[in-house]
């Protein structure tokens, strides 16, 4: 009978991923030994014995297989936190495929360096006043070392170790001492580098609930001692969501658990991160992406001694070693950013519902536009569904206007801004009030056409338009490619070449022709480029350094500006045709949160869309905010199409330097996957992709339609398998796509 052998980590930190052990499954064992269980093994010399976590089973040994040791023991029911995180790995890694190690590497806690620990300060863990005391005491008994060391920390505040050491001398069984004894306290400096903990913020308690937040925070108490299904709070921009949060969360704390709060990282703001710590305090702590190694392990260390109840940031926070998980939130849930773009291309609401239910806690979803996705899911009953209707405080929705283009240009207006958009304006200013003009450009960037013939000028390593900027030079944004710009157009000839070049700086420039004593700031890539240039705007559009907001869809995630009373919307329908099967609900979903930014104060909003598809349902149902139209018109055409979220669609994405041979194994794919098909499967290309050329290297795609979910999956693992083992497929990478 062949033997099973386990692959088994020791040491469960990114940084020992490559050193696992093989052991040998006795055969009393079998049944109990899977990947992700805990095992008790020897381990080294001697007859040390160690605990440890099963990755992968097989049926080949990788040394003499004399030399392999028995697995001792299974330590069943393990619920340890490292336990928990390896079991949602070896999730995604059966999920979303790609290699079992990336897997781990995104989900496991980095390993804390001595070296990055030494980075700590000290400050004083008593009032000022008991600092005092305790500075005659150490003088009184003469106590040298330590007199130098309060009489700085009284003046300094914090002190770096390094000082402390050094300068002063301080030696660490004394340091010890006093940590131990509540007197000073030891913190990395990494943390409080964070720009938004040096800002002080008012604590203000917990919201009072208005009576509509109330029922909603009272229905998913509910949900959660009853069937705990994942829940989502649909609620109008401005219905006060974050507050019905606040109070969820404070309940998670009440019983000793702990809350991860996931948000775009574009809304991860000062003014956002603030709400919360004017409620929480220090409890509060955030992650993001720009955080170093050291950095993301400090505070891990911080979180696992429970320093931290909260962790806010982006999809990666999901992995946050918390101990005692109650409550995983997800904001923004429509937010296409939840879904990783590198390998394993995780999603992470699909994830927070996998590791919610491993540790038995809850999940809130919140939107004012869900994913047809998730709201397929609450008519299916998977998930429930709360609604909050109405503004908080009796604010009242913008109204809205639509402007037909079409007809602007046909009375002779040939501006970006049509007249209902200047007169509004004109309005604003004159009564200073703000306003928010947002410029819909999702998919396009002010690339440049011929007006003749209609052709778009292109990268030629990577098929995208080229960008024009203001250096008088045309810019590929992906390969970073760059020539002059073209004086007429490379297809015909014609010198009528410019096109749609409403870029933000064009509509800034339109807007001080029009109105020159307009104070206009700019928001987009280039404004932000540096690290503080997002928050810097934002705070200055907040005080009310300007009158008038441009930006892109940047502009409209989550900010909320009482002083604005306008929203315009530039080119609404410009997203409505980028060739992708969710242009519709993107576009909605950003005409809604658009929309939604105006009269979030005192005074009531209005909000002007311009566009050239006037009719169209999308547009109709964001300029009056009905979810429910939208969601009808969209699942139905969804549905007719074959379309998630009423079937399964799997992306298989080829590249590769050979255009030929790439179609060529594109195709073998496809005959293969045919074969493991059924009736109900289709399959749709090989074809160049929406990106044919990316940095020289060619991309087609296959599409796979199919109404089982297991079976899609099925079929992707059978894609990968067939690619590993067939040599036409070297020198080509493949990525998988399911349901986006
Ligand atoms: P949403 O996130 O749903 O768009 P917000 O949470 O930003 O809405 O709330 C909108 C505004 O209403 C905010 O200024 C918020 O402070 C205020 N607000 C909402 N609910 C309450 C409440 N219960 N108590 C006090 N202020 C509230
Ligand atoms: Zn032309
Ligand atoms: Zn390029």
């Amino acid at each position: 009978m062949a033997e099973i052998y386990a692959d088994v980590i020791v040491d469960i930190t990114q940084a020992s991923l490559n050193k696992s052990y093989q052991y040998l499954v006795p055969q009393e064992l079998q049944e109990k030994v899977r990947s992700g269980v805990t095992v008790r093994i020897p381990f080294g010399g001697g007859s040390r014995v160690a605990e440890g976590y099963v990755l992968t089973l097989g049926d080949r040994p990788k040394i003499d297989p004399e030399r392999i040791k028995p697995i001792l023991e299974v330590l069943e029911d393990r619920t340890d936190i490292e336990s928990r995180l390896l079991n949602l790995a070896l999730w995604m890694h059966r999920t979303y495929g790609s290699s079992l190690n990336n897997a781990l590497k995104t989900v496991l806690p980095v390993r804390v360096k001595e070296r990055q620990q030494m980075s700590t300060v000290f400050c004083l863990a008593v009032p000022e006043e008991k600092g005092r005391e305790l500075l005659e005491l150490y003088r009184k008994r003469n106590y040298k070392a330590k007199i130098r060391f309060m009489e700085m920390l009284l003046e300094k505040k914090e002190l770096s170790s390094v000082y402390v050491h050094k300068n002063l001398k301080m030696t660490g069984e004394s340091l010890k001492r006093m940590i131990k004894e509540g007197i000073v306290r030891e913190r990395s400096e990494a943390y409080w580098r964070n720009p938004w903990e040096e800002t002080p913020v008012e604590r203000t308690g917990l919201p009072v609930l208005s009576s509509e937040q109330e029922t909603v925070y009272q229905g998913i108490l509910r949900e959660w001692t009853e069937a705990n299904r994942p829940c989502l709070i649909h609620g109008v921009t401005g219905s006060g969501k974050t507050q019905v949060y606040m109070r969820l969360m404070e309940e998670v704390l009440r019983q000793g658990k702990q809350v991860i709060l996931l948000i775009p990282e574009i809304a991860l703001s000062w003014q956002n991160v603030s709400r919360f710590r004017s409620c929480f305090g220090d409890n509060v702590t955030i992650l993001n992406s720009k955080m170093s190694k050291g950095e993301r392990s400090d505070q891990f260390e911080r979180l696992k001694r429970g320093e931290a109840g909260i962790v806010i940031g982006p999809r990666s926070a999901l992995f946050t070693p918390f101990t005692n998980l109650g409550l995983i939130i997800v904001d923004e849930e429509q937010e296409n950013s939840y879904r990783s773009e590198n390998a394993p291309r995780y999603d992470a609401r699909e994830a927070a519902i996998y590791r919610a239910e491993m540790e038995n806690a809850h999940v809130v979803f919140g939107s004012a536009t869900p994913s047809l996705d998730l709201y397929y899911r609450c008519e299916q009953g998977e998930c429930v569904r709360f609604v909050l209707k109405e503004r908080y405080g009796g604010a009242v929705m913008p109204k809205v206007r639509i402007t037909d283009m079409r007809e602007e240009l046909k009375n002779g207006n040939r501006s970006i801004l049509g007249r209902e958009l200047q007169e509004e304006l004109a309005a604003r200013l004159e009564r200073k009030e703000q306003s928010i003009l947002f410029l819909n450009r999702r998919g396009y960037s002010g690339f440049i056409s011929c007006r003749s013939c209609g052709e778009v000028i292109k990268c030629p390593h990577c098929d995208v338009s080229l960008t024009y900027h203001s250096n008088g030079r045309m810019v590929c944004h992906y390969c970073g490619y760059q020539t002059a710009e073209a004086t007429k157009c490379p297809t015909c000839g014609s010198p009528y070449i410019s096109g749609f070049r409403a870029g933000t700086e064009k509509v800034t420039a339109e807007i001080k022709r029009i109105f020159p004593e307009a104070r206009v700031l700019r928001m987009d890539a280039d404004t932000t480029r540096n690290k503080d240039g997002y928050e810097k705007i934002l705070k200055a559009f907040s005080s009310g350094e300007a009158d008038i907001l441009v930006g892109t869809q940047m502009i409209v995630k989550g900010h909320d500006f009482p002083g604005v009373t306008l929203v315009g919307v530039l080119a609404a329908d410009l997203s409505l045709f980028v060739s992708d099967y969710r242009a519709a609900e993107r576009t909605f979903q950003l005409l809604v949160q658009a929309v939604g930014r105006a009269g979030r104060g005192d005074l009531s909003g209005e909000a002007v869309i311009q566009t050239y598809h006037p009719d169209h349902y999308c547009i109709q149902a964001a300029a009056v905010q009905d979810y429910e139209a939208f969601y009808e018109e969209e699942i139905t055409a969804r549905e007719m199409l074959d379309y998630p979220p009423a079937s399964n669609l799997l992306a298989i994405r080829g590249s590769g330097p050979d255009e030929q041979k790439l179609v060529f194994a594109m195709e073998q794919l496809k005959l293969y996957l045919v074969r493991c098909g059924t009736d109900s499967t289709r399959i749709m290309g090989p074809a160049p992709d929406v990106i044919s050329k990316l940095k020289d290297n060619y991309q087609e795609v296959l599409y796979i339609k199919e109404t089982d979910g297991r079976r899609i999956r099925q079929m992707r693992q059978r894609a990968e398998k067939f690619i590993e083992i067939n040599s036409g497929f070297r020198q080509m990478y493949f990525s998988y796509d399911l349901n986006i």
